[in-house]
């Protein structure tokens, strides 16, 4: 019986794994939370990348100088990896070097980036990869303008420049409201903070201390054409108690106080509207203040992304 079972069971045919399509390969990647790293087979990224980006990205090639218009854009934004969307470098940094390759003085913080020695074709050169999928994006040099005095020499076809857009949230200790934005698709970087109050530059103890006016407050940059500022509204009122007044369960004062910071008036009337309707809907009554924007004091580095997206409740 059991020589029957054990036949049986080896007899049978493990089905063979499918090669994903380009959408499943998208979808996949998609799936991925932005603070994870993105391991993809060769055969999946030929799927979603361009011989040329598979070339430069994954064979660690160069484009020909000038050959692509982008280094020569000058939007505003944010410069994201082609191959999977890690917010790599702020239009501001960017600067004419005049070599064809568009060029940066400073990296995004949060070790976006990982630079490795290069002694491939008799140079030693400081590679620059992307720090999320390991795509290569091109060298840094020495010789690059204050303050930094740093070239980041990138491929213009392993970047890809996106607009974001700003909102700012506030629902109680910053660590979690964090985590659950880190874990929003089209969400490109958070960082956690200080706002709404009258002291400049405030310190954790200070904000704590009750006295500085500031909220724990999370400042939140997405891709409109991914995730909408309304989508980010019905989450917020999803991950906190919005009828609570100065406080969410026993975190106590002003500065765990429910609010939004809107950063224009389509804001200001999205989340007055939003907030109406989570009344109508009898889930008031709702005591979050929606006021504008001000200053936004980035808290102490111990702060940031201090949840791994492990705690995060996924919708
Ligand atoms: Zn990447």
């Amino acid at each position: 019986m059991l020589m029957g079972l054990l036949t049986g069971a080896c007899g049978q045919k493990q089905p063979l794994p499918a090669t994903l399509n380009e959408a499943q390969v998208r979808a996949k990647l998609e799936a991925i939370p932005m603070n994870e790293k993105v391991n993809l087979s060769d055969e999946e990224w030929r799927k979603i990348l361009t011989p040329e980006q598979f070339s430069v990205m994954r064979e660690r090639g160069t484009e020909p100088a000038f050959s692509n218009k982008c280094f020569n854009i000058h939007q505003s934004g944010t410069f994201v990896c082609a191959a999977c969307g890690n917010p790599l470098f702020d239009s501001e940094t960017k600067f004419e070097s005049g070599t064809g390759w568009p060029s940066f003085n400073a990296a995004l913080a949060g070790d976006r980036v990982k630079v490795v020695t290069d002694t491939s074709h008799g140079m030693v050169r400081e590679e620059v990869t992307c720090a999320r999928c390991g795509s290569h994006l091109g060298h840094v040099f020495k010789d690059g303008p204050p303050p930094t005095g740093l070239r980041y020499c990138m491929n213009a076809v392993a970047l890809k420049l996106v607009s974001l857009e700003k909102a700012t949230f506030a629902a109680g200790c910053f660590w979690g409201v964090q985590a659950e934005f880190d874990a929003t698709k089209g969400v490109l970087k958070t960082t956690a903070g200080y706002t709404g109050g009258h002291v400049k530059n405030p310190t954790y103890e200070q904000v704590c201390a009750h006295n500085t006016g500031h909220a724990e407050a999370v400042e939140v940059e997405f891709d409109p054409a991914v995730v909408s500022y309304q989508q980010l509204l019905d989450l917020f009122w999803t991950i906190h108690d919005p009828r609570q007044k100065n406080r969410q369960g026993p975190d106590v004062g002003d500065n765990y106080r429910s609010a939004i910071f809107t950063h224009s008036p389509e804001q200001k009337a999205a989340a007055e509207a939003s907030r109406d309707q989570q009344n109508a809907q009898g889930k008031g009554p709702i005591a979050t203040e929606i006021v504008s924007a001000g200053e936004f004091y980035p808290a102490e580095a111990y702060h940031q992304h201090y949840k791994s997206p492990s705690c995060v409740i996924h919708r």
